[in-house]
């Protein structure tokens, strides 16, 4: 009798159950639909593309040797996936990967191409008729590893980076994917990995995308029928790192596209290197098969750069730029922005181009003015970092013995100054005062207060402090 694809897969059936557990073979073997059988080829329909995966991650082995038990070893077998029902409603949509796609099935069929002709694929980045493959990495030269200071907030991310860069696609940070939100220096980590690669391997090809260009492109390749190119083309690259991937919320395309690459370079041990400006588990509107994937590797984030990191930033941007400006301008900018680097560099070039503009001579006074404009809506208030600093400098004191147990007269005074300025011109609450100021109870900090109330109207010289430090905190 000659076989068909149910006797044949009836059989494999047979076999396989004997392999595995029960619950392995209910879920994921009784849903298989044997389709045809065709020149050594058996075609079996799958419920979802997920499920084609676990098949290949878990029971290809099996899978080989029974169908090559039961149609020789020239057999093969092929899958059909059903469509995911959230597909279903919008536009058919079929990844025409070229080698072995069956047109006969309704349902699409989808085999990974595993050897492609680099020389035939059409690059969306270079003008169409352009022969040779020639990949810029788009990368921007100042975004080094080296312009990118280390410090509390990024340690983990940057070191991450680092190890991938030196090892790119050979540890277990694959994906890496940075998070962290804006002006945090995420584009600025992505570019410096790609910039490290590219200097220790000119051979391999390094890319830098933002999802934005990517689903530009991608839409570009469907209208013109170019899909299989866009395709092999991302799958040629060595080291594919893309931007801002929160960008491809809700676009189920170019994330099913997207999918396809991701799994090709995975599989072939390519890098791949992912920013966003969310964690997995906040990106709404990514499909939970993208999400499984971007645990599989790393997920750093960035924080805000505490003090002296951002400090550390501007002063790094000033010897770059060959500029020169006074401390406590410098301090006055780190104290002031502090959420955002940046903000922070973006309120350092515009104090530079006020005072060549006015030919006028960077002072803390014009600083106070232009942060003001500057940073206008973001409702900021003083911080109490910074209100600990200019009252232990004003009384040339060091923060850290200002915040210390000692019961002298003078720390005390300067320490209950601090607390009655920080909640005078904060929000924050007496305990979280306290807190901050030595880890003093709230108790401590209304006492503080009362003290400094008293001393005003009794004590000239205390009243002096006070009009003092009101006019150099003083921030409008
Ligand atoms: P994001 O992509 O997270 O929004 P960017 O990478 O564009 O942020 O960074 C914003 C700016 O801040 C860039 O000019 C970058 O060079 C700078 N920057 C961010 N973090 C650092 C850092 N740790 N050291 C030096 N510059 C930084
Ligand atoms: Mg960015």
């Amino acid at each position: 009798m000659k076989k068909n694809h149910i006797t044949v897969w009836e059989n494999c059936l047979s076999v396989i159950k004997d392999n595995i557990s029960l619950q392995g073979y209910k879920t994921w073997f009784e849903p298989i639909v044997p389709v045809k059988l065709k020149s050594n080829v058996l075609t079996i329909q799958v419920p979802s593309q997920f499920f084609y995966e676990w098949l290949e991650e878990h029971y290809i082995s099996l899978l080989k040797k029974t169908i090559k038990r039961e149609i020789g070893t020239e057999g093969r077998l092929e899958y059909s996936i059903v469509m995911d029902t959230n597909l279903r409603n919008s536009k058919p949509y079929t990844v025409n990967f070229p080698a072995k796609t069956n047109n006969s099935l309704k349902n699409k069929s989808i085999n990974i191409p595993l050897n492609v002709n680099k020389n035939t694929i059409k690059n969306p980045f270079v003008i169409p008729g352009l022969k040779k493959i020639n990949v810029d990495a788009n990368l921007n030269a100042s975004y080094t590893f080296e312009n990118f200071i280390e410090g509390e907030c990024n340690r983990l991310a940057r070191s991450a980076g680092y190890a991938v860069a030196s090892k790119p696609g050979g540890t277990s940070f694959n994906p890496l994917l940075i998070y962290g939100g804006v002006g945090l220096g995420k584009t600025h980590l992505a570019h410096s990995i790609g910039i490290e690669i590219k200097n220790n391997n000119p051979e391999k090809i390094v890319l830098y995308v933002s999802s934005e260009r990517f689903t530009h492109q991608f839409i570009d390749a469907v209208k013109n029928n170019e899909t299989n190119d866009f395709v092999h083309f991302y799958q040629m690259i060595d080291v594919l790192i893309i931007d801002d991937i929160q960008f491809l919320a809700g676009k189920e395309k170019t994330q099913d596209v997207f999918f396809h690459i991701f799994n090709h370079l995975h599989q072939t041990g390519k890098q791949i290197i992912l920013t966003s400006d969310k964690a997995p588990v906040d990106m709404q509107g990514v499909e939970q098969r993208l999400l499984s994937r971007f645990k599989w590797g790393l997920s750093a984030d960035l924080q805000s750069p505490g003090l002296e990191t951002r400090i550390a930033i501007l002063k790094k941007k000033m010897y770059q730029d060959g500029i020169e400006l006074p401390g406590d301008v410098i301090e006055y900018l780190a104290y002031s922005i502090t959420t955002n680097v940046r903000e922070l560099e973006g309120a350092l070039i515009s104090l530079i181009a006020q005072s060549s503009l006015n030919k006028k001579a960077v002072t803390l006074d014009l600083a106070k003015q232009m942060i003001d404009k500057f940073v206008k809506n973001t409702a900021r208030e003083v911080s109490i970092d910074y209100i600990q600093k200019v009252v232990s400098d004003y009384f040339n004191m060091p923060v850290e013995l200002m915040k210390s147990k000692t019961r002298k007269r003078e720390i005390v005074q300067a320490r209950q100054i601090s607390m009655y300025f920080s909640k005078k011109l904060t929000k924050s609450s007496l305990a979280s005062i306290g807190m901050q100021c030595g880890g003093k109870d709230h108790a401590t900090v209304l006492h503080a207060c009362k003290t400094v109330n008293n001393l005003q109207d009794t004590d000239k010289h205390f009243r002096k402090y006070i009009t003092d430090l009101d006019k150099k905190l003083n921030l409008s």
